[in-house]
């Protein structure tokens, strides 16, 4: 929905309406908060191919909001999950979607527009986020058509070149660019080999916007313009790339510039790593883009964002509320801080995997042994898809920290997903023993009760086979907060942490 600037006041405000911002507004909208967009693009058409698709455990946060099926209907299942120098099959991971799903960027965004429209989250479109100011109380967030806005919160979702990091005095510690490619969509008078190819002077690859995947392979269109990547000679242009920049990248790697002409658009990547030293400074956050920069190789980016989003909403919304302390606003920096570092790590060795030098060939042909294992696949495919993140909760049972697998449970009410209790992003307490086991009277407010039985065994993706559990106290976000063994040990105390105080009697 976008909207005049009419209301000036909101609990929370987001600059940046990509995929970042828009899961979080869905998120907060779906807690019951007040929350708005203000988005620079007048609408939300991209120009350019970014990223092209979604992991395994994006897909199960969109499954536990009940709108994976928007995506499923669109986009192409495929065993995408990869590590610079091979695909990796999930196919054996126990979850509904053991796959990636191929799904260009503008799509994605374009779904998550419709669903955050429904939830009737307002987008100030075609204006910026230009300064703001926090105090005790709130932020000031002044817009560049002269009007200012006012919230409790502000998150910062503004990309890579994040104002909002900036202006925070958030340090944006990393690494430099060691490599620079270009992204452009064209008309070539020849056609050239599509598909990616390596040469002495690093990747390039040829492709259509329509393409099909067959057995695991691309088969792209007949016709359209070309999309083209093309690595750089060069690192650290100042200036936007233009066509002759391309046609002169072309020459060095391929020989010849194919006839290129009729550019629709043209950006840049490189391989710089940076990651934001605090995601938090007050009153003001930082998700996706704004809080961490990588290569896009391995297809990262997008999917650790929408994650971010997922962690900080109910968090957000359950302190704007006042149903719980703002201390549990930190959780998402400890939290999320060492994943965006994890995936910076694996972004850089696939990097260092893709080099051109023929002195690392072994190096890769030693990795792509060892990604043969069954171990070492299932762990860096689980790392990749999104499916072995491990929040710090603690000691205990493996579930503790992990995300809650989808089981197909039986109630009292008949037969029931578990992500299916996750639809209004709000938590809830499984009890697989006795009714009347647990006693959550305290917090029946905000955290429902469900006694349900499951037959089935338990399966973490690349952990195996796990012990049953009595109870499981989940997250909004589908992350495991307590595991109960036959006790309520440690109930009282997870629910205090994660939900707030007990009710007074
Ligand atoms: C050229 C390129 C290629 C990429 N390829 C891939 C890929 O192959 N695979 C992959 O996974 N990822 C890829 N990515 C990364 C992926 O696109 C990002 O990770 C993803 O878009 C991050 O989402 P985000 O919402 O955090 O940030 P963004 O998508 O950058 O969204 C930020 C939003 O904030 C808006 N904005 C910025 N400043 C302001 C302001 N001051 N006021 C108001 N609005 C503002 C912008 O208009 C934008 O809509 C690529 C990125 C680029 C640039």
């Amino acid at each position: 929905m976008s909207v005049l600037l009419t209301k000036q006041e909101h609990e929370v405000v987001i600059a940046g309406g990509g995929p970042t911002g828009l899961m979080l507004a869905g998120e907060l909208a779906l807690a019951g908060i007040d929350v708005a967009i203000v988005e620079r693009r007048p609408n939300q058409e991209l120009a350019g191919s970014r990223a092209g698709g979604l992991s395994s455990r994006t897909l199960e946060v969109f499954d536990q909001r009940g709108i994976v099926d928007r995506f499923l209907a669109e986009g192409q299942i495929a065993q995408v999950t990869g590590f610079a120098v091979t695909r990796l099959d999930i196919s054996d991971f126990p979850t509904r979607h053991n796959y990636g799903l191929a799904l260009r960027q503008k799509h994605i965004e374009r779904i998550l527009t419709g669903w955050v429209s429904e939830l009737e989250v307002p987008i100030y479109r075609s204006r910026e986020l230009t300064s703001f100011a926090q105090d005790d109380t709130g932020v000031t967030v002044e817009l560049s058509d002269g009007a200012s806005l006012r919230a409790s919160y502000l998150v910062g979702c503004d990309g890579g070149r994040s104002l909002v990091r900036k202006a925070a005095g958030i340090e944006f510690p990393g690494w430099d660019a060691t490599t620079s490619s270009i992204l452009a969509e064209a008309e070539m008078t020849e056609e050239p080999p599509l598909g990616v190819h390596r040469t002495a002077l690093g990747t390039h690859a040829f492709g259509r916007e329509k393409y099909e995947i067959r057995d695991g392979k691309i088969i792209f269109a007949k016709e359209g313009p070309i999309g083209i990547m093309v690595t750089e000679k060069n690192v650290g242009a100042t200036t936007e790339p233009t066509l002759s920049d391309l046609s002169e990248a072309l020459v060095a790697a391929c020989g010849t510039d194919y006839g290129i002409h009729h550019l629709t658009w043209i950006s840049r990547f490189t391989d710089m790593s940076r990651q934001a030293a605090a995601y938090r400074k007050g009153r003001v956050f930082l998700a996706g883009d704004a809080a961490h920069m990588h290569s896009p190789v391995g297809g990262q980016g997008l999917n650790t964002g929408v994650q971010d989003a997922v962690n900080l909403g109910w968090k957000l919304a359950q302190v704007v509320k006042g149903t719980s302390p703002e201390g549990l606003l930190d959780t998402y920096h400890l939290e999320r801080h060492p994943v965006a570092a994890r995936v910076l790590r694996t972004t850089m060795a696939q990097v260092a995997l893709q080099r051109t030098d023929d002195r690392t060939e072994p190096l890769r042909e030693i990795v792509l042994e060892l990604l043969g294992m069954e171990e070492p696949r299932k762990r860096i495919a689980a790392e990749m898809s999104g499916l072995g993140i491990n929040y710090d909760l603690g000691a205990g049972h493996p579930l503790l920290g992990r995300r809650m697998p989808d089981l197909d449970l039986v109630t009292v009410d008949g037969p029931l997903r578990v992500f299916t209790l996750l639809h209004g992003a709000r938590p809830v307490l499984l009890n697989f023993g006795k009714p009347g086991d647990l006693d959550i009277a305290a917090w029946g407010d905000r955290v429902p009760l469900v006694h349900a039985r499951y037959a089935g065994t338990w399966e973490l993706p690349a952990l195996g086979p796990v012990a049953a559990p009595a109870a499981v106290l989940i997250r909004p976000d589908g992350y495991v907060a307590w595991v109960g063994e036959g006790t309520q040990q440690g109930l009282a105390e997870a629910l205090t942490i994660w939900f707030g105080p007990p009710a007074a009697a």
